[in-house]
């Protein structure tokens, strides 16, 4: 009975060979520019191309500064430290995530909260957030203090799913009278904006992913955005081995972290980054023939918002109930088109299990139905 959907993929793709969820379009200056980087012999931690693209990347975003990182989820592990949380600290998220955002949070020994999403954004809820604060929560020598654990609760991380824009500005400004620092994973938003501005400058700091399977990608990376001059200098500090700047000395101030971005990868993203704007609109493309086909059938189609413009990174679709999804994938699979369930919920992972947590209808309703289905740009 999905057929029809299959055989709607394989005509877009203009091809009856295995569909991947995303693969990633080299179309332009990737093997040029790695060319110029191997013959430099510049490959490793310092070069050229980490500067360029961390300049091309705050120049994209909008943000003041961006640091290069070895990958997205040491990104949100150094944004995480940057805003102040320490072992023993909370830390709210979306249970409805990769499993990325809250390793970085266990990797310091910060304790995960779990507060829903709306349905219309896929992502953290500022209702939801609000009413928990309310609740649970109280002001302390201007901290806010978890009334049942007693612990702080330093900062936030908001997700941006699939690269649909959540409404950041109600949860950046809930959390400024609450004293919480919050931390953008914008890991799959590269390319959405919220009310005209880029994902991932809203809060303090913003994290980005270039992974294989990204909207584009350096092999493997990241970045932290920030509009702060302190915290910019102290993340680019944190992230190469804390060294102090000197002509020969090896000094360090301070246990620092290997989490540079080596230059050849850097040289993959500045050739990336100049196709960003042909594969976004790519993307727009293929995320409007979805919807015209999904008009009328029993899927619905996950559209952006009001407000809000999505990359289409990963498009998705709502089934009916979980007999139906679990119909969907098996049948998509086995005919050579890939399709993906949407994550287990963060709570339920054995590591997670007794995290304190609020009402999550919204996620759990979301994970029996939603599947990720293509979505690479098709150049
Ligand atoms: C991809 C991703 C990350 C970071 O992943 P890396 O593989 O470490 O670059 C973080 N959060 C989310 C939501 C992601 O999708």
């Amino acid at each position: 009975m999905y057929q029809e959907f299959i055989s709607f993929v394989k005509e877009t793709f203009r091809t009856e060979e295995f569909i991947p969820l995303h693969a990633p379009v080299f179309g332009g200056n990737e093997k040029k520019y790695l060319n110029e980087c191997i013959d430099s012999t510049f490959v490793s931690s310092v070069g050229k191309f980490v500067d360029q693209f961390e300049e091309e990347v705050a120049n994209f975003t909008g943000a003041k500064y961006a640091i290069a990182t070895s990958n997205g989820t040491a990104a949100l592990h150094i944004a995480l430290l940057m805003s102040g949380v320490n072992r023993n600290d909370e830390v709210i998220t979306q249970p409805l995530t990769f499993i990325a955002t809250v390793n970085a949070m266990s990797y310091i020994g910060a304790k995960p909260i779990f507060i829903d999403v709306d349905k219309d954004t896929l992502g953290l809820s500022p209702e939801k957030l609000e009413h928990f604060l309310t609740q649970n929560t109280k002001m302390v020598n201007g901290e806010c203090i978890n009334n049942t654990s007693k612990r702080k609760i330093k900062a936030i991380v908001p997700m941006h799913t699939f690269g649909l824009p959540l409404k950041i500005d109600e949860i950046v400004s809930i959390c400024n009278r609450y004293n919480i620092k919050v931390v953008e994973d914008a890991a799959e938003s590269l390319g959405s904006y919220y009310k005209e501005q880029h994902t991932g400058t809203f809060g303090l700091l913003g994290t980005f992913s270039f992974n294989g399977n990204k909207t584009i990608t350096t092999g493997g990376g990241g970045m932290i955005v920030t509009n702060d001059a302190n915290i910019a200098q102290k993340a680019k500090h944190i992230t190469t081995t804390a060294k102090i700047p000197h002509k020969w000395d090896y000094e360090h101030d301070m246990v620092g972290y290997n989490y540079r971005l080596p230059n050849i990868n850097a040289a993959l993203g500045c050739a990336q980054i100049e196709k960003l704007p042909e594969i976004l609109e790519q993307k727009r493309t293929l995320s409007n023939q979805y919807q015209a086909f999904f008009k009328g059938t029993k899927l619905q189609y996950i559209n952006e918002n009001k407000d809000s413009i999505s990359n289409y990174w990963l498009n998705a679709i709502v089934l009916e109930n979980l007999e139906e999804r679990n119909a969907f994938l098996k049948e998509t699979n086995e005919n050579g088109v890939m399709t993906r369930p949407i994550w287990k919920l963060m709570n339920t992972l054995t590591m997670h299990m007794n995290a304190q947590k609020g009402n999550l209808e919204n996620a759990e309703w979301f994970e029996k139905r939603v599947v990720n289905i293509p979505s690479s740009a098709i150049l």
